[in-house]
């Protein structure tokens, strides 16, 4: 579960080309991390897979099947957002189990999935408390957990950790990448910091203009960036 193949995957707004045809495939259980500045597309990548956006052409296929036309919440994957994301009324309790609410899945198995993901992220003990009696990273992992309960093929997560302060962020990146070692779930992790993508991924993906410039391990890309933009933002003289 969770092999995603992009196969001429382009994206028009409007007049404007933003991601020309791109092959891409993700494997099972990788950890990816698309990179590149401000602007290149990352997000919008992100979202075609997603299924927030639609393709101007090409195709989708999620454990393969074609995924093009299917709904988001019918892909089988789960978005993290920023923790901002979470609702401020509710309960840490609540707001992981909202996905399942909303899905209509019975109480137990709703309790099931929570406490489940409470375990693996350490929040068992907040269950019950609201968003702004939790520490940024407390909340960050709630949103995480959101996701977790949906048991999606793969995780898609969108700068996750941006508004964090440097230190939280440090910690953060760690938690994510154990979690992953338990998981063994794909994740797609969109950021523009270098220092993300080379701590964190199996495999990069370095995107210019909406262009893949390069598709490797950080050590692949490290020792042999294919042009000046890889080894200039990957910070290897060549
Ligand atoms: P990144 O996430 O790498 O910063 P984005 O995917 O957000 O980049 O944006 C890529 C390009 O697509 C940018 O030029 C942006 O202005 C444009 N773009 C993104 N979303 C839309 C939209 N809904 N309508 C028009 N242009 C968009
Ligand atoms: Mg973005």
């Amino acid at each position: 579960m969770g092999r995603i193949t992009l196969d001429k995957v382009s994206k028009s707004f409007g007049e404007v080309n933003v991601i020309p045809p791109l092959d891409l495939t993700i494997e099972e259980g990788e950890f990816v991390v698309f990179v590149g500045p401000s602007g290149c597309g990352k997000s919008t990548l992100l979202r075609l897979i997603a299924g927030l956006e639609d393709v101007s052409s090409g195709q989708i296929r999620i454990d393969g099947n074609d995924a093009t036309s299917v709904s988001p919440a019918k892909r089988g994957l789960a978005m993290v957002f920023q923790s901002y994301a979470l609702y401020p009324h509710m309960s840490v309790r609540k707001n992981i189990a909202f996905p399942l609410r909303m899905a209509g899945l019975d109480q137990a198995e709703q309790d099931r999935r929570v406490k489940a993901a409470a375990d693996v992220l350490n929040l068992t003990d907040y269950l019950e408390r609201r968003p702004g009696q939790l520490s940024g990273g407390q909340r960050q992992r709630v949103a995480i957990g959101r996701a977790i309960v949906r048991e999606p093929a793969a995780f898609l997560f969108d700068e996750p950790l941006s508004n964090l302060d440097a230190a939280l962020r440090v910690g953060m990146r760690l938690e994510i990448s154990e979690l992953h070692n338990r998981l063994t779930t794909t994740m797609i992790y969109v950021t523009h910091d270098q220092v993300e993508a080379m701590t964190m991924a199996d495999k990069i993906v370095v995107l210019q203009a909406g262009v893949i410039e390069q598709v490797g391990s950080p050590l692949e890309l490290y020792r042999t960036p294919r042009n000046v933009f890889v080894a200039g933002f990957i910070g290897s003289p060549k």
